[in-house]
């Protein structure tokens, strides 16, 4: 099957500019000027007054995730629609270890999870939950079995939380095999603290999972990692990072030279906590954690993003219902299950807040979505580009298409959004992946079990 693409304005993380794309199979075969003339394509789609974008690339989500007495509501088929049709062409899911078992089982468990479903190409991160000796042995087998990024926690006391020593050494023997530590900064212990203390004085209502997870929280955690990280000898990625005190440690850490990365989630750009305090429990849509923090907050992250000390946007997708699922925490804040979605708008609301809006350049745009996650996870160049040689991964993007964002017309399998009513300009039209055309303008295009695991190399440390 080859394709042609005419007329569109390529963009990268370094170049703009008008060309022809053919796309022989799964891959970029040519890329050039008039290439009608001369190529025999089976489809030729126009892509004037339009850019021709990598597809994104989501490194942090949650399909299909057991957790708080329930289960993330999109699994791999309906998360991967929704992310399709919001120009994400690959996202890196987090396989969780359970104490007393092997990483290895962790995967295997989430690999049956995509089985036949999966319509884009996904990767796993692992999380060490129980580093045992043998667990950090097994660390070992990790590359060979495509994953190059773990995943440890500093929140959670009692169920993922590792203790200082505990992360030194996972740390240590991440450095010593090439993987990336990627880290959820909170202090898990003074959270889990101030939870008891309020749930003992009877305070139950969603507002106060923002203020039993004070920002000091994540600042305090965020730094530990860096040290800690630094003293082992390791890069660090820090997740989901929402507050300035938490950029400047990174910031900071990255003044010095230091292999240090964070990511934000789109969400953090904006909203505050003041979205817990809604009446009749509306609060609970967003819960999460970290919790949303102030308006001064989300324009630090703008700052961050535009000044290089952010390296990703991400989505930290983790869906539920508000009917039937954010409910289990109707009487208790803390039995609300902790996330929200937004793998199908994180391309949609950062073009329109930030490139429409004039924050970011769309160059930042595409490196923030797409090529910065590619390099960081291994993935660089097969995705992440627009290139000869590349995967066909490619988003025709509709810069001036008005549209409003809703759960009546989002592909998530969730009962809200939390852009409800929101206008924005900048679509998706078009999506490819690997070279199959899946979402052509409202309809779906894809096929259950056409997306692949990708067997992710060792992390380009930018
Ligand atoms: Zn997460």
């Amino acid at each position: 099957m080859k394709t042609l693409i005419v007329g569109g304005q390529i963009v990268t993380a370094t170049d703009t500019y008008v060309a022809d794309i053919l796309i022989e199979g799964e891959r970029v075969a040519l890329i050039g000027r008039d290439l009608a003339s001369t190529v025999q394509a089976d489809r030729t789609v126009d892509a004037t007054g339009k850019y021709v974008l990598p597809g994104g690339i989501d490194v942090h989500t949650h399909l299909e995730l057991a957790s708080w007495g329930t289960v993330s509501a999109d699994d791999f088929f309906t998360g991967h629609v929704a992310a399709a049709f919001g120009g994400t062409t690959c996202h890196i899911d987090f396989a969780n270890q359970a104490r007393g078992h092997s990483l290895r089982e962790a995967l295997d468990a989430w690999h049956a999870r995509a089985e036949g479903k999966a319509v884009i190409d996904y990767g796993f991160h692992v999380s060490i939950t129980d580093p045992r000796p043998e667990v950090l042995e097994e660390m070992a087998q990790l590359p060979t079995w495509g994953v190059t990024s773990v995943k440890l926690f500093l929140a959670y006391k009692g169920v993922y939380q590792l203790s200082d020593g505990d992360f030194f050494r996972v740390c240590r023997r991440a450095a010593e095999l090439g993987l990336l530590p990627i880290v959820h900064a909170e202090n898990g212990d003074v959270i889990d603290i101030l939870v008891r203390e309020a749930l003992a004085r009877g305070e139950t209502a969603p507002i106060w999972h923002a203020h039993t997870r004070p920002p000091q929280a994540e600042a305090e955690a965020t730094a530990r990692a860096i040290w800690l990280a630094e003293m082992a000898g390791a890069p660090v990625y820090i997740v989901h990072l929402t507050q300035r005190d938490a950029l400047a440690a990174v910031a900071n850490a990255r003044a010095r030279g230091r292999p240090v990365y964070a990511e934000t989630c789109v969400q953090y750009l904006f909203f505050t906590a003041e979205e817990l305090a809604r009446p009749d429990f509306e609060g609970a849509k967003w819960v999460c954690s970290p919790p949303f923090r102030t308006r001064e907050d989300c324009e630090a992250l703008w700052q961050g993003l535009a000044r290089g000390e952010l390296a990703v946007v991400s989505t930290d997708h983790c869906p539920f219902n508000f009917a039937g699922q954010k409910d289990l925490g109707r009487d208790r804040f803390d039995h609300i299950p902790n996330g929200v979605p937004a793998i199908e708008d994180r391309l949609i609301m950062l073009y329109h807040a930030g490139v429409h809006e004039g924050r970011l350049s769309l160059h930042r745009f595409v490196e923030l979505t797409s090529t910065a996650p590619a390099k960081l996870f291994g993935l660089y160049p097969r995705k992440g580009t627009v290139a000869v040689g590349s995967d066909a991964d490619v988003v025709i993007w509709n810069p001036s298409a008005r549209h409003v964002r809703s759960a009546r017309t989002h592909h998530m399998n969730v009962d809200y959004n939390l852009w409800e009513g929101w206008e924005v300009v900048g679509r998706p039209e078009q999506v490819f992946s690997r070279g199959r055309l899946i979402v052509d303008g409202d309809r779906f295009l894809g096929t259950p079990g056409s997306g692949q695991y990708l067997q992710r190399t060792a992390p380009t440390l930018l």
